[in-house]
């Protein structure tokens, strides 16, 4: 039975070694929703050792991938069943609105039907011919799962991040150990409770609730983990990639982003603030592949921004479950004060504030705060160049082509960008131009299971999603065969 003050271990639902707590608050109402078990790293190395026998000894990775895409089938189709209620539970932890929930739960359940589909391909693709220029010898490289993953996960799409990471290992016979962030653990736990009802076999999937410096780091340091796969901060990713080089562990990090949306003069002024929005206000604005930095050509720059500030101050701000929201609180009062101090930093490096960047007055609970819009941004300024992660737009007008691609190059990140004109032709070079991993052309943000995800420079390494994510808890072995029956002839003759 599951308790969310228990870790999901072995198949069994048990409490930490030292029967550590933590509170998850709801940001809404800032009150505590549940009580929620604190890993510590007596409790990740028992987690891992399950990982690692039902790796060496338990069915998973040696059942056909037919097999294996059943059971994520029945996992997809758990979340389904519980559709409602999980996006419920979503929004009450992190805050965003039902909608958004709901679309991000479809999308989870989406993503193990995905993986499924992959698994049925598995055993006829998992070897690959390999041509060889002597004719004594054959060769195939074959796939293999790389063994025991090990997942550190954000707060800003719970379920769908845990999806992402677990879908494609699980597909590829791997076996894992999830540990979700502390601010929004529930649909973790509410996940191990359907793989368990999906027959996962036991030990398969791990998952353990805890701390970053309690449960995340002894879970990265961890010898038994061969692959870690994390999706957060910069500065967590490179402690884990510094704990990964000791043991030389497979690593592939999702990262943050300062992403720009480059919008080009003859563009349709309302399609063009439709997009902006979705681009930033959509969760919040807690999306690591968030347009935040928006490049408008000057001819339309100032009827574009009147549009913008019109159509921001319609936003209807409020509890996530109630009809019609479509931005909630920030998910931790931490983010919260992160957001509120980016924008007052903002206004003294001398941007100019538009609209919103405060609490909301008809809201006295909570962690909200009006969508924001600065103008003008200074290109050597702090909100221009580094990541907010919140409902905050920074804008500031270029000339032509060549500058706008040069500016929205000119970041150490590289997860996103997106550009916006009806020239396609324009639209085709400036998407090559771009060094970012993914590039939307005339919108931004929607995101699709089947096709890679991952960032350029320090927004990451590797990538997620598609059969690229697959690829990432997969090795490749050469099984090469000497045919000939002719002796080998270099010491005997
Ligand atoms: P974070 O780095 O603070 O935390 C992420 C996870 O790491 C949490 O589970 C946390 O407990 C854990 N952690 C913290 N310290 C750790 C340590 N020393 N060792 C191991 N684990 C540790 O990030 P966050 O605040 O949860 O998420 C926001 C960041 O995530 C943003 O920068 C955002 O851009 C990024 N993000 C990226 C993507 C992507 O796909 N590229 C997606 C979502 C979020």
């Amino acid at each position: 039975m599951k308790s969310y003050g228990q870790l999901f271990i072995g198949g069994r639902w048990v409490a930490p070694i030292h029967n550590g707590r933590f509170d998850t608050i709801d940001p809404a109402s800032e009150e505590v929703i549940a009580s929620v078990a604190a890993a510590t790293a007596e409790d990740i190395d028992i987690a891992v050792k399950a990982a690692r026998k039902a790796f060496d000894e338990g069915p998973w990775p040696r059942m056909r991938g037919a097999e294996r895409a059943a059971v994520l089938r029945r996992i997809g189709k758990g979340i389904r069943d519980r559709l409602q209620a999980l996006a419920e539970i979503e929004v009450r932890d992190n805050g965003k609105p039902l909608p958004e929930a709901l679309w991000d739960l479809g999308d989870a359940a989406g993503c193990f039907e995905f993986y499924a589909g992959l698994a049925e391909k598995f055993d006829d693709s998992a070897e690959t011919p390999v041509a060889l220029p002597d004719a004594r010898f054959s060769s195939v490289a074959r796939k293999e799962p790389v063994g025991v993953a090990g997942a550190v996960i954000p707060w800003n799409f719970p379920m769908l991040m845990a999806a992402w990471k677990v879908a494609p290992a699980l597909a590829a016979g791997c076996t894992m150990v999830l540990k979700p962030s502390e601010l929004t653990p529930l649909t973790a736990l509410e996940l191990a409770d359907i793989a368990a009802n999906a027959d996962l076999p036991p030990g398969v999937l791990n998952v353990v609730t805890g701390l970053g410096k309690d449960a995340g780091a002894p879970l990265s340091e961890h010898p038994g983990i061969d692959k870690l796969a994390f999706t957060g901060s910069v500065p967590t990713g490179s402690r884990i990639m510094q704990a990964a080089a000791r043991d030389i562990k497979n690593v592939s990090l999702e990262l943050g982003g300062k992403s720009p949306f480059i919008v080009f003069d003859d563009s349709e002024i309302d399609a063009a603030v439709e997009w902006i929005m979705f681009g930033i206000f959509w969760n919040q604005g807690e999306v690591c592949s968030a347009t935040s930095r928006v490049l408008v050509q000057r001819g339309i720059y100032d009827r574009l921004l009147e549009r913008l500030e019109e159509e921001t101050r319609k936003i209807s701000i409020g509890n996530g479950l109630k009809d019609g929201v479509l931005l909630g609180p920030l998910a931790s009062k931490g983010q919260f004060d992160k957001v509120r101090e980016a924008v007052e930093r903002g206004v003294s490096e001398g941007a100019r504030l538009v609209a919103g960047g405060t609490r909301p007055a008809h809201l006295d609970k909570g962690y909200f705060l009006e969508p924001a819009i600065f103008a003008d941004v200074p290109v050597d300024s702090w909100i221009w160049n580094e990541e907010i992660f919140g409902p905050v737009v920074c804008i500031r007008p270029f000339d032509d082509e060549a500058e706008a691609v040069r500016s929205a190059n000119d970041s150490r990140f590289g997860l996103a960008a997106a550009v916006m004109s009806r020239d396609t032709a324009r639209c085709e070079r400036v998407a090559r131009a771009l060094r970012a991993g993914i590039v939307w052309i005339n919108c931004s943000q929607p995101t699709f299971t089947e096709a890679p995800w991952g960032g350029y420079k320090q927004s990451g390494i590797g990538r997620e999603l598609g059969e690229w994510g697959l690829n990432n808890y997969l090795e490749t072995k050469q099984i090469t065969r000497y045919e000939s029956g002719e002796p080998w002839g270099w010491y005997i003759k």
